[in-house]
């Protein structure tokens, strides 16, 4: 498959820091699962966007990659949906996550869902759920709106690809949603009003902002951690991709906060060797390790020293909630308790239902 290379501990960062801190049980809660004939052609001009890197992963890439990638430790779950680009055959990819969930019950699967058919994804929720599956959640995404623009999640709202019709159902179906915000993330005020309309108007609704609820500089994070909307208990914080320990500083500085953190990969688009980064002269940007389609090849000179110390973007995210965590100074037991509901029991507990 096209750039998954196979595994490499590019810096000894799993080996050296993190095989010993992570717990032995983990519970992935951001994994995208699609076979490669889900997946319809994509344009030269898309192949720019970072978010085509990886147009497919089956269940088995996953459960080898976990092997290199978190070895020693057990994957015990996982939530599972699509690829949602807009190049997806939706019905196809919705149906690769029953079938795989039918043959292993430790992937919870989320419907992919058509901004601009939500009776169609409705229908085939209950289709599935005749034949035994169940979809644990919703994924909605920009892409699926097919906007006509580059970087299209900065010309739409979180409503226009979640709308409220979809939120209708999923409030009485008590589903959770797994929320890739809109426009520059959660420092968005519009971003936040929709996080109070789902937490507020649809409280059957286990909202899940995906990648920390996204933020272009970890500054953006506090204008959420600041405001009521953190406040709702629905409301839930997915940490793939957020590789800044800001804002698990913020988190865990909150007892309370303690049981809406869930960790996930987002793999494979977490096996892209990078983080974000904040640069005084281009801003916001996504550094990265090796050499992608849409890689910035100046930007690429310029930053390479930093580069040659990056790894798997998975690896930062948890590298970062380490050194907020080391700071804490926790017991060992609370810290043992912590880890376990940040990489497993939060999820199964408080998005899943299940018990302990
Ligand atoms: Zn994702």
């Amino acid at each position: 498959m096209t750039n998954l290379a196979a595994y490499t501990d590019h810096v000894g960062l799993w080996r050296d820091q993190l095989r010993a801190w992570v717990p032995d049980d983990i519970f992935d809660a951001h994994v995208h699962l699609g076979p490669p004939e889900a997946m319809g052609k994509i344009s030269e001009a898309r192949t720019a966007e970072a978010l085509t890197t990886f147009p497919s992963f089956t269940y088995e890439q996953c459960r080898d990659f976990y092997d290199g990638l978190f070895s020693t430790k057990r994957v015990v779950g996982r939530i599972a949906f699509g690829f949602p680009l807009r190049e997806v055959n939706i019905a196809a990819a919705n149906e690769y996550l029953a079938e795989t969930a039918r043959r292993d019950p430790t992937v919870h699967p989320f419907i992919l869902a058509d901004p601009h058919d939500i009776p169609a994804t409705i229908d085939q929720f209950r289709q599935i759920e005749k034949t035994g599956v169940r979809f644990a959640g919703v994924k909605p995404y920009f892409d699926l709106l097919r906007i006509d623009k580059p970087n299209s999640v900065f010309h739409c709202r979180d409503i226009d690809f979640a709308p409220p019709e979809l939120l209708a159902f999923m409030h009485d179906e008590q589903l959770a949603l797994m929320q890739h915000t809109s426009s520059i993330g959660i420092g968005d005020p519009a971003v936040r009003e929709f996080v109070e309309l789902v937490a507020t108007k649809y409280r059957g609704i286990k909202l899940i902002l995906a990648h920390m609820g996204r933020y272009t500089e970890p500054r953006q994070f506090d204008d959420f951690f600041a405001s009521p909307q953190i406040e709702h208990k629905n409301v839930f914080l997915e940490m793939s991709s957020a590789s800044s320990a800001s804002v698990y500083r913020q988190v865990l500085s909150r007892r309370d906060l303690w049981d809406r953190l869930l960790f996930g990969t987002d793999v494979p688009f977490g096996l892209i060797t990078g983080v974000e980064h904040w640069s005084d002269t281009h801003g916001p940007v996504f550094l990265t390790r090796d050499n992608y389609v849409w890689s910035d090849a100046k930007m690429n000179a310029e930053f390479a020293a930093e580069r040659r110390k990056l790894s798997y973007n998975t690896y930062h995210v948890i590298d970062a909630l380490k050194t907020a965590m080391d700071e804490l100074r926790l017991c060992e037991a609370d810290e043992r308790d912590l880890k376990d509901r940040i990489f497993r029991r939060n999820a199964l507990t408080h998005i899943l239902g299940a018990k302990g």
